[in-house]
């Protein structure tokens, strides 16, 4: 009984999760997680499903300099009381994943794609 409740949990968390992936604004299928969290702000994608061209907006430049802080200082503060670096520096790197994921509005649309599919 316990066990079914935790996985129904899990799994309400991990479609939560999935929701909140970038998706293309054109057509809705799901755009690269590792370039919204890795890439450089300058970087574009394409997505795959309808070719659509996606940057990131000066939003996304702040939210992830925000993010960095974040780690940064809570970093210092929580040194203090919680010995494992590792394990709270993953935590907080988690945390702000999760946050910066949530945060609407961080890329739109390439208006000027080159490369338009007809
Ligand atoms: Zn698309």
């Amino acid at each position: 009984m316990y066990f079914a409740e935790q996985s129904n949990l899990l799994v309400n968390l991990k479609s939560g999760v999935l929701k909140m992936l970038p998706v293309c604004l054109k057509c809705s299928s799901k755009l690269s997680m590792s370039w919204f969290l890795c890439s450089l702000v300058g970087t574009k994608t394409r997505c795959v499903n309808c070719g659509a061209l996606h940057k990131f907006t000066n939003w996304h430049k702040l939210t992830s300099s925000l993010c960095a802080l974040i780690v940064v200082f809570g970093m210092q503060f929580f040194e203090s009381c919680i010995p494992w670096t590792l394990v709270l520096f993953f935590s907080l790197c988690l945390l702000c994943i999760v946050i910066s994921i949530n945060i609407p509005g961080q890329y739109k649309l390439e208006s000027q794609d080159k490369l338009k599919i007809k």
